[in-house]
C-alpha cells in the first residue's frame, strides 16, 4: 500500500493542521508511525518518488501550475535530508531550491517579504523553500529582532500574501518537521562526532537550543495562525527519517495529483509525421 490518496490513513488527512485549530506540541508524538513499518517504507517511498517524477514531468511540460513547498523546522529537524530525497525525484531544471539565511544588509533594507517573493516558483516549477518568510515570525520573534507589535501583524500579512499567490495560480504546501528535544541532542552530537557532518555544527547551535521552549511557542503560533484551506500546514513527526520522507512524499504526490497535470497536445500535423 504505497498510496492512500483519499483514505482515512492518508497522510494528508492525518497531518494537516486544521485551519483555526490551536496547535499544541506538548502532547505531540514525534516518533509516531501511524502503523507504517520501516521495512516496507523503503519500497513505499520508492513508489511514491516514481509517482512524483511522473507528475513533475507533466507539470513542467504543461507549464500552467506553480507549486511552492515550504519546509520549516528547528535546527537538525531534517530539512536538508528531506530536500535530498524529494528533489531527487525531480528534473532539477524544474525544481528551484531556495535556502533562506540570515538576511543580508540589502534584504534588511526592505520589507521581509521582498526577498521571498522573487523566489516564488513560476508556472511549471516546483519550488522548495528551505526556511522561508516564516523565519520572520520564528527566529525574529524568539530573538526580539523586531518589536512584538510588528511580528504579530505578520501572521496576517503572511496569510494575505499566500492567499494572493494561490489566487494567482500557485499551489502552496507547507511542512513543519517536528523533532523531540532529545532527538535534536542526538543529531547535534552526531554532527560533532562525524567529521563529514561537523561543518554543519556551530557553537551557536547550542545557544539556540537553550531557547527550545521559546521556539516551540513560536512554532505553535505560526502553525495555528497560518494554516488555511488554501495554504495548509502539515505537522510531520520527524524523529524517524523514513516516516518523514514517506509522509512528505505522499502528501506532495497527492497534492500534485489534484492538479492533474497533462502533457500539452502536439502541434497540428505533428502526429504521424516522418522525420527524414
Ligand atoms: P541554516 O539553515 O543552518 O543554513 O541556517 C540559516 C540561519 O539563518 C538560521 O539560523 C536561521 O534562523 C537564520 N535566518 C533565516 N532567516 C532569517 C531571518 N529572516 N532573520 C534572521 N535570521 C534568519
Ligand atoms: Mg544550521
Amino acid at each position: 500500500m504505497a498510496t492512500t490518496k483519499d483514505g482515512d490513513r492518508s497522510f494528508r488527512r492525518l497531518l494537516r493542521v486544521k485551519p483555526g485549530s490551536k496547535v499544541d506540541l506538548a502532547g505531540f508524538d514525534y516518533a509516531e508511525t501511524f502503523g507504517r513499518e520501516k521495512k516496507r517504507a523503503e519500497a513505499d517511498v520508492a513508489d511514491v518518488l516514481d509517482r512524483l517524477a511522473d507528475l513533475q514531468a507533466r507539470l513542467w511540460a504543461e507549464a500552467t501550475h506553480a507549486v511552492l513547498v515550504v519546509l520549516q523546522g528547528i535546527d537538525a529537524a531534517g530539512k536538508d535530508g528531506t530536500i535530498r530525497v524529494i528533489a531527487g525525484a525531480f528534473n532539477p531544471q524544474g525544481c528551484p531550491v531556495t535556502s533562506f539565511k540570515v538576511p543580508t544588509p540589502l534584504e534588511l533594507a526592505h520589507d521581509y517579504l521582498w526577498r521571498v517573493h522573487q523566489h516564488v516558483p513560476g508556472k511549471g516549477e516546483i519550488g522548495i523553500f528551505n526556511r522561508s518568510h516564516y523565519e520572520d515570525v520564528l527566529v525574529v520573534r524568539v530573538h526580539g529582532l523586531v518589536p512584538e507589535e510588528r511580528w504579530r501583524r505578520r501572521y496576517g500579512h503572511i496569510r494575505h500574501f499566500e492567499e494572493m499567490l494561490v489566487d494567482e495560480g500557485v499551489t502552496i504546501v507547507k511542512f513543519f518537521l517536528a523533532i523531540d528535544k532529545e532527538e535534536q541532542r542526538r543529531r547535534f552530537q552526531d554532527r560533532v562526532d562525524d567529521p563529514t557532518k561537523r561543518w554543519k555544527f556551530r557553537l551557536g547551535d547550542i545557544e539556540e537550543r537553550k531557547r527550545w521552549d521559546d521556539y516551540r511557542a513560536a512554532f505553535e503560533d505560526a502553525l495555528s495562525e497560518t494554516s488555511t484551506d488554501e495554504a495548509p500546514w502539515y505537522l510531520v513527526p520527524a524523529d524517524r527519517n523514513w516516516l518523514r520522507n514517506l509522509a512528505i512524499a505522499e502528501i506532495l504526490a497527492d497534492t500534485l495529483d489534484d492538479l492533474d497535470p497533462q502533457y500539452p497536445p502536439a502541434e497540428e500535423g505533428v502526429e504521424g509525421t516522418t522525420v527524414d
